[in-house]
C-alpha cells in the first residue's frame, strides 16, 4: 500500500509538470447549487464549456475547487471520464488549497475547439483562514478578513480570490509573495470576463422556522426569488458577462429595502444603520447624476454578521458590516457604489479607477481642494510601491501589462488611475470631463482609444501625449523639480518671475507651479514633458520668496525636491 501511495505521488507530480493550467479558457458555466446551512455545505450539479486557447491540441484539463469540496463526477457525453483528484497549493482560496481534479478528455480538443463537461463537486465551506495564519497573521484578525463560510445563521461566500466555489484553473499564487496573488487573480478575471455564468441557488430549509434571503451579485434581474409558500429559497443569479466580477452570495435572516438608489438587505435590528445608508446614498446621489447620470441599475448593500468583517465590493455588490458610521464617511462610500451603478465599463482602471476619482472630487466639494488632494494622497503609497516593483516580482518597467488599459494590478487600475482622473479633470474641466463621460458607453469602448477621443471631442486638446504616458504604457510617474527661479522687478508693484521646471521622471504632466509672496500666491499650470523641462512666467505684485511645484494632484516619486527659494529680486 505504502509503495503505492509513493507511486501515486510521482505519477501526480510528473503528471502536474506537464500540464499547462492557462490552456483551456472556461466560457460558459452552468451551476446548480444546492446550500444546506445546517451542515454548512454546499453542492453543486452544472456543466461548463472551455476553449482551448493555447497553441498545441489538449488531451488533459484541470479543474480546480476550493480543498474543502470534493469531485464527485466528471463526465462528457454522459460518459463519466477518468480524471485524477489531487491537492494543489494555491492562495486563490481561503484554505490555502485546492481539489484539483485532471481530467482526461474523450479526444485531443484542437486548439481553438471548445469541450462541455458535466461535473458535480460538494463539500462544506467553513470559516478557515489557513492562507493568512500560516503567514503568521492572528487567528482573530484573520478571520475578519477571510470571513466567508456557509453556516446556520448566516452564509456569505466570495468568488475566486476567496472561496473557489466555481471551478477555474490557473497556476499556484502565493500570498507571501507580494502582488503575486491579486495579479494572478486580476489577469483570470480579465481573460474570463466574456464568460457567461448561469447559478442557480437553492435552500431548502429541513423544517419550517424563519425563510432566509439568498441574495447574489448577478446582473440582470431575477437577483431575487424568495418563494417561502413552497418552503424553498431560490435565487437566479445570471452573469450574461462575468466581467471583472467574483460571483458571491450571502444568506441570511434579512429585511430588504429598496430604496431609490440602492437595495439593502439587513438585519431587523439595523433597521436605522440601513435608513442611513439610504440618506448617504440619497445625499450624494444629485452629486454623482451630475457627472455621470442616474444609474440604470441600484447599488446593492448586503450586511455582514461578523462587526469586524472587512467589507468587500463585486461589481454592484457591497458586503459590509452596517456599523455606526459617521455619515460623511457614509457618503464617500456611497460615492463609489452610486458611481459604479451608473458608469458601467468593462474596463477596469474606468470602472472602479473613475468610482476611487468621484470619492475624492466629492470630498473636495464637502471641504475644499486641499481635503480632495489628502484623500487622493491615501492612494498615493500604493502607486509608489506599485511602480517600484513591489507589488509585481516580473515587474518590467515597459511591460505592456503594467499600463492602465491592460492591468490587472489593484495599486494600478484602482490607485493609479484615481490620480490619472483628478489629472484630466485638472488639464479638461468639469464640463468637458462631464461630456465626454455622457456620451460613453461601456458596450462601444473595444479600442484602447476610444475614452481619449471622446475627451479630445470635447476638450479639442490633443491628448495623445498624456494617454501614451499614463494609459498606454507605463512610464512610471512624474518627478518634479524646480531647476531655477528668477525675479526681476518691472515696476513699482510688478516683478517678472521666471520658474524652469525639470521632469526626472518618464510621464509628462500637467502641473501647477505655485509662486508664494508676502501676504498671497499665485499659481499657474504648466505642461513638462518626461525627462524636461519647460519654463512659465509669472508678475506678481510683491517680491517672490518661494516657488512650490505639484500641489498634490500629480503623482510623484519624489516630492522632497519640490520647493524652490528665490533670492532677493534684481533690480
Ligand atoms: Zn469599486
Amino acid at each position: 500500500m505504502k509503495s503505492l501511495v509513493v507511486l501515486w505521488v510521482i505519477f501526480a507530480s510528473v503528471f502536474s509538470f506537464c500540464l499547462d493550467r492557462q490552456a483551456f479558457t472556461f466560457t460558459k458555466y452552468d451551476l446548480d447549487v444546492r446550500i444546506e446551512p445546517e451542515q454548512q455545505r454546499l453542492s453543486v450539479r452544472g456543466s461548463l464549456a472551455l476553449r482551448n486557447d493555447s497553441a498545441s491540441p489538449q488531451k488533459n484539463a484541470v479543474l480546480q475547487i476550493s480543498s474543502s469540496l470534493t469531485w464527485r463526477s466528471i463526465q462528457a457525453d454522459a460518459r463519466p471520464l477518468q480524471f485524477v483528484s489531487q491537492s494543489y497549493t494555491s492562495d486563490i482560496d481561503h484554505t490555502g488549497e485546492l481539489s484539483e481534479a485532471i481530467v482526461t478528455l474523450p479526444t485531443e480538443v484542437a486548439p481553438g475547439n471548445s469541450v462541455e463537461l458535466t461535473i458535480g463537486y460538494e463539500g462544506t465551506i467553513t470559516l478557515d483562514a489557513t492562507r493568512l495564519t500560516r503567514m503568521g497573521m492572528a487567528k482573530e484578525q484573520a478571520i475578519h478578513t477571510d470571513w466567508d463560510q456557509i453556516s446556520r445563521l448566516s452564509s456569505a461566500v466570495r468568488g475566486v480570490g476567496n472561496v473557489v466555489w466555481y471551478p477555474v484553473a490557473m497556476e499556484a499564487a502565493n500570498l507571501s509573495e507580494e502582488g503575486s496573488l491579486f495579479e494572478k487573480i486580476g489577469r483570470w478575471k480579465l481573460r474570463e470576463s466574456n464568460a457567461a455564468m448561469n447559478v442557480k441557488l437553492s435552500y431548502s430549509p429541513a423544517n419550517g422556522g424563519g425563510l432566509p434571503e439568498l441574495v447574489c451579485s448577478a446582473e440582470g434581474r431575477g437577483m431575487l426569488e424568495a418563494k417561502a409558500g413552497v418552503q424553498k429559497v431560490l435565487a437566479a443569479c445570471d452573469f450574461p458577462r462575468l466581467g471583472f466580477q467574483a460571483p458571491s452570495f450571502v444568506m441570511a435572516e434579512y429585511v430588504f429595502l429598496d430604496a431609490p438608489q440602492l437595495q439593502i438587505f439587513y438585519r431587523e435590528q439595523h433597521k436605522e444603520r440601513a435608513e442611513k445608508f439610504v440618506q448617504a446614498a440619497a445625499a450624494v446621489a444629485p452629486f454623482v447624476s451630475q457627472w455621470v447620470g442616474v444609474g440604470r441599475r441600484k447599488a446593492l448593500v448586503a450586511e455582514l454578521l461578523d462587526p469586524g468583517a472587512a467589507p468587500f465590493e463585486s461589481g454592484l455588490m457591497l458586503l459590509t458590516p452596517l456599523g455606526d458610521t459617521d455619515p460623511k464617511l457614509l457618503q464617500i462610500a456611497m460615492v463609489h457604489e452610486l458611481t459604479h451603478a451608473a458608469l458601467p465599463s468593462d474596463r477596469p482602471w474606468i470602472f472602479e479607477g473613475f468610482a476611487h476619482f468621484m470619492q475624492a472630487a466629492y470630498r473636495e466639494q464637502q471641504q475644499n481642494r486641499e481635503a480632495a488632494l489628502d484623500f487622493l494622497g491615501l492612494h498615493r503609497a500604493a502607486v509608489m510601491d506599485a511602480e517600484r516593483g513591489g507589488n509585481s516580482k516580473s515587474k518590467d518597467p515597459s511591460s505592456p501589462e503594467q499600463s492602465l488599459i491592460a492591468t490587472a494590478n489593484e495599486a494600478f487600475y484602482r490607485s493609479k488611475a484615481a490620480y490619472v482622473w483628478w489629472m484630466l479633470r485638472d488639464m479638461l474641466g468639469d464640463e468637458a470631463l462631464k461630456k465626454a463621460l455622457a456620451s460613453y458607453r461601456h458596450d462601444q469602448d473595444k479600442d484602447p482609444a476610444y475614452l481619449q477621443r471622446l475627451l479630445e471631442g470635447q476638450s479639442k486638446r490633443n491628448l495623445q501625449w498624456f494617454f501614451d504616458d499614463w494609459v498606454y504604457n507605463d512610464r512610471g510617474l512624474a518627478d518634479f523639480r524646480v531647476e531655477s527661479a528668477f525675479a526681476r522687478k518691472a515696476s513699482q508693484d510688478n516683478y517678472l518671475v521666471t520658474v524652469t521646471v525639470e521632469n526626472l521622471g518618464a510621464a509628462a504632466a500637467e502641473v501647477p507651479v505655485k509662486v508664494e509672496f508676502d501676504g498671497g500666491e499665485m499659481s499657474q499650470r504648466i505642461e513638462v514633458r518626461g525627462k524636461g523641462e519647460a519654463t512659465v512666467r509669472l508678475a506678481t505684485p510683491k517680491s517672490p520668496k518661494q516657488i512650490v511645484v505639484n500641489d498634490g494632484s500629480v503623482p510623484e516619486g519624489d516630492l522632497s525636491n519640490n520647493t524652490y527659494k528665490v533670492a532677493a529680486a534684481a533690480q
